[in-house]
């Protein structure tokens, strides 16, 4: 063998095993953080949601076809399981994670209350899209306490400005309540940042 190169001989079966335990961790995640969610205490669940799993550089959610075909895709950061990333890492926990996500999911196709609309959201304008994602990532965070995967500090870290900072607070304690408060709040926290 030359300097250097190393033989590495992958064994079907262990690939066979993992492959096992990341869909189980995956599945079992999935049915707890669905069966005990927070936002389910007032908000009917719905009789029949189809989870598509794929992995991603960052994790997300997308429910844009859940309405069509009832679908949701979420995408996962694999450092957030277990299997792949045992040892104590400052990342949070897959199931965390996947409240977080839920929250989303939930907010946006069930919760009529919260009067999501894909119309208005402020795609053409990163900087209001980031803002709107500091306010809702922390509006979902500060309703699910224990089960959220970041503190209130650590969601405003992408604030560029403290009244972002503001906002997000505001947003975590429950005064933003609604998608449109939301987008018109990120509207008016861009205003003369000058991008
Ligand atoms: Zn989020």
């Amino acid at each position: 063998m030359a300097r250097g190169v190393v033989e590495i001989e992958v064994v079907p079966q262990s690939l066979h095993d993992l492959i096992h335990k990341i869909r189980h961790e995956i599945n079992t995640t999935l049915h707890k953080c669905c069966d005990d969610h927070p936002f389910f205490g007032r908000i009917k669940r719905p009789d029949k949601v189809a989870f598509k799993v794929e992995f991603g550089l960052q994790t997300s959610i997308n429910h844009s076809l859940f309405a069509t075909n009832g679908t949701v895709q979420i995408t996962l950061d694999a450092r957030h399981l277990s299997v792949c990333d045992p040892g104590p890492c400052g990342r949070p926990r897959l199931d965390k994670v996947i409240y977080h996500e839920l929250g989303h999911f939930i907010d946006a196709r069930i919760d009529s209350a919260f009067a999501y609309d894909d119309a208005i959201r402020p795609t053409a304008h990163p900087d209001e899209l980031r803002a709107m994602y500091v306010m809702w990532d922390s509006f979902i965070d500060g309703r699910l306490g224990l089960k959220a995967p970041y503190s209130l500090q650590e969601r405003q870290k992408p604030a560029k400005t403290a009244a972002l900072r503001k906002l997000a607070c505001l947003a975590w304690n429950g005064g933003l309540k609604t998608f449109p408060d939301i987008v018109a709040a990120a509207k008016c926290a861009t205003v003369g940042t000058g991008t």
